[in-house]
């Protein structure tokens, strides 16, 4: 089981967040429910073991709010496909801005097929 002694150790070696590397922001807010995004959270790090010193993690707010019951390796995945989407709708942006300024007119139908139309 899990004391307070513990969870201090683990407070006390957690600067940043292990899972964004964000700098912890160890204030204490009580205007603010829940904490801010970068005010330290525990983490229970694999959920179907109890809680253990070795089975939690300190990690920030935002982080433990997104990643909710996942594992880490679930949580990261989704910022993977989240990335990858960002990049992509980034390029289409880019195309899209290079077209304009050669004059290109570049559509999309429902169906992602592409329409060049130059003037
Ligand atoms: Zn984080």
């Amino acid at each position: 089981m899990l004391s307070v002694d513990d969870i201090e150790k683990i407070a006390l070696r957690t600067k940043v967040c292990p899972i964004c590397g964000r700098e912890l922001e160890w204030t204490y807010n009580n205007k603010q429910q829940g904490g801010k995004p970068k005010s330290p959270s525990l983490d229970r790090v694999n959920n179907e073991k109890i809680l253990t010193i070795d089975n939690v993690a300190i990690i920030c707010t935002q982080c433990n709010i997104s990643k909710r019951n996942q594992s880490v390796k679930e949580f990261v995945d989704y910022c993977r496909k989240v990335v990858e989407k960002a990049s992509e709708a980034e390029r289409v942006a880019q195309v899209l801005t290079e077209a304009k300024a050669d004059n290109i007119s570049i559509t999309y139908n429902t169906r992602q097929n592409l329409y060049v139309k130059t003037f």
